[in-house]
């Protein structure tokens, strides 16, 4: 596989808080391109039997994945997994038990919506769930623009359910270690997804590097459709220091709410070791 490579290695469907199916996902990859895809639900890889099939009706190579929501430094980061084989059973308790909070939260955030006078927000925010297992703040932005509180999903975010705001329920996620465990346990690859995102001080930031490589992580997303172009250069730097792969994804959710589509990001920047290299032979 070359460096140059249109892999779109981390998108969402109805599994988790994306809208599309695996299968309709599969078709716009392959309508836009891709050569090489990841579907990368959040804490869930229920899909990934179906992404595989759909990804081979398609003609596109295929690599399994998902996104681990952990809790660091006070913060939730998400750790993405490449490669893995999708029936390892201690992968999949893992996030059975970091999916089984999400009800109990979800309920606590539609009690603080309901003080600031949104009532019905968790039933509201069902109607858009794909996966009982996995309600999530998305569906919630959902129903909020759905009922004319808010014009889109930023929105919501923004005024309700980012930390300090009303409907934001502090979450407590898998470990650091636990996820990368399960991951390479599983035989695959973790990467830091959009480093970018988390607004971490420098200490933070290389705190959260040097304990990723420390436990066996390999990759960091550099080109994400989370970053600026600005931020590619910074995080292709990071990648070097620490001796990370890079990695490429869109993170598209939905063709209504994401700005960058699947496969439609700039190439990783040259001297870079693509994430694809560490797992070639893991390519289905
Ligand atoms: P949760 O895992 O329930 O905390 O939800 C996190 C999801 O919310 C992320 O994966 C994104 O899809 C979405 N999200 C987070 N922040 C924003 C934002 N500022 N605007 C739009 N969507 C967001
Ligand atoms: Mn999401
Ligand atoms: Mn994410
Ligand atoms: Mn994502």
């Amino acid at each position: 596989m070359p460096s140059i490579l249109n892999a779109d290695l981390h998108c969402h469907s109805v599994v988790s808080d994306g809208t599309l199916t695996p299968e309709e996902l599969a078709a716009r990859a392959h309508a836009n391109d891709v050569e090489l895809w990841a579907l990368t639900d959040h804490d869930e890889i229920g899909g990934q039997h179906r992404a595989l099939a759909a990804a081979r009706a398609n003609g596109l190579r295929y690599l399994t994945g998902v996104e681990i929501s952990i809790t660091f430094a006070a913060r939730t980061v998400h750790i993405v997994g490449l490669g893995f084989d999708p029936d390892n059973a201690a992968l999949m308790q893992g996030l059975r038990d970091t999916r089984s909070g999400r009800s109990e939260r979800a309920k606590e955030m539609a009690a603080q919506l309901a003080q600031v006078g949104i009532k019905g927000a968790y039933e509201g925010a069902l109607t858009f769930v794909g996966n009982p297992e996995l309600i999530s703040r998305t569906h919630f932005a959902r129903f909020l623009v759905e009922s004319g509180v808010c014009k889109d999903t930023s929105e919501v975010f923004r005024k309700y359910l980012i930390e300090g705001k009303p409907g934001f329920v502090e979450h407590r996620w898998a470990t650091l270690a636990d996820a990368v465990k399960w991951i390479t346990g599983a035989g695959g690859i973790a990467v830091i997804a959009h480093p970018a995102r988390y607004k971490f001080t420098p200490n933070e930031e290389f705190a959260l590097f040097s304990e990723f490589k420390a436990h066996g992580g390999r990759g960091v997303e550099v080109v994400t459709g989370s970053h600026t172009a600005a931020e590619y250069v910074t995080y292709a730097d990071m990648a070097r220091e620490f001796g990370l792969a890079a990695s490429r994804g869109s993170d598209f959710h939905s063709p209504e709410e994401s700005h960058t589509d699947l496969g439609t990001l700039p190439f990783l920047p040259g001297q870079l070791t693509p994430v694809w290299e560490l797992v070639a032979d893991r390519i289905q």
